[in-house]
């Protein structure tokens, strides 16, 4: 459970958290748990408090940075598809942005570490995520592209930016059976992919045409 004195609400009522949730259904979300923690986080305090009466839209807002929270939707989904074989222990995130997704996996896994190559978005998120409790989640400055090698390998790694190609060092970062969630292309044709490590090698499923943020090398301060 999140810490209660940070749920609002007033222009975030329930009843329209609950919109949401019901339309995020009609779209085709079927798992419980997912749906559950999504109608439980406060998406109003990962945004700011201009755009917070639009928190509970199903849209992508500005977050800074030229960067923004991603759409519910796509949140749902892309959790829904990483967690489809079971629960997982450990899962890498890579563009933490103001940690919305950060905080929807967290409590629905045993273990996050995530990557944010902006310094402000990162420590922003991390405050943030802390406040509201959750103490499973480990952050790091850094470029994802490399992905995070001394806590590989991980059940689940998803990205919530998107790379033109799928980044080979986070394949080898997958564990037996793990799932990679990703964006991937230029910019105006990307497709959320999925991709299965197996036994046998990897494959790779194409889930739907989608609008991300570039996945950009390097850090910032
Ligand atoms: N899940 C976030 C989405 C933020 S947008 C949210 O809900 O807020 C994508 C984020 O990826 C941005 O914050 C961007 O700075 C970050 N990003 C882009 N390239 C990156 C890289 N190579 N490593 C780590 N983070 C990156």
């Amino acid at each position: 459970m999140l810490n209660s004195e940070h749920m609002g609400i007033g222009m975030t009522s329930q009843r329209t958290r609950d919109r949401l949730i019901t339309r995020l259904s009609e779209q085709g979300i079927r798992s419980v748990e997912v749906l559950e923690v999504i109608r439980s986080t406060p998406r109003h305090l990962f945004i700011e408090e201009a755009l917070a009466h639009r928190a509970y839209e199903d849209s992508a807002l500005p977050i800074g940075q030229n960067q923004t929270i991603s759409q519910p939707y796509i949140v749902a989904l892309m959790t829904e598809v990483l967690l489809s074989q079971g629960p997982l222990d450990s899962v890498l995130e890579i563009g933490t942005g103001c940690g919305y997704q950060t905080a929807v996996l967290a409590q629905l896994v045993k273990r996050v570490n995530t990557m944010e190559r902006i310094r402000s978005l990162q420590e922003g998120a991390e405050q943030r995520l802390r406040s509201l409790g959750l103490r499973n989640i480990e952050y790091r400055h850094g470029d994802g592209y490399v992905g995070w090698r001394n806590r590989a390998p991980f059940d689940g790694i998803i990205l919530t930016a998107a790379p033109r190609e799928v980044p080979k060092m986070l394949l080898e970062q997958l564990a037996p059976g793990g799932r990679l969630v990703l964006p991937v292309g230029e910019d105006g044709q990307q497709s959320l992919q999925v991709i299965s490590k197996s036994a046998s090698g990897f494959t790779s499923e194409s889930l739907m045409e989608v609008r991300f943020v570039p996945l950009q090398s390097g850090v910032m301060a």
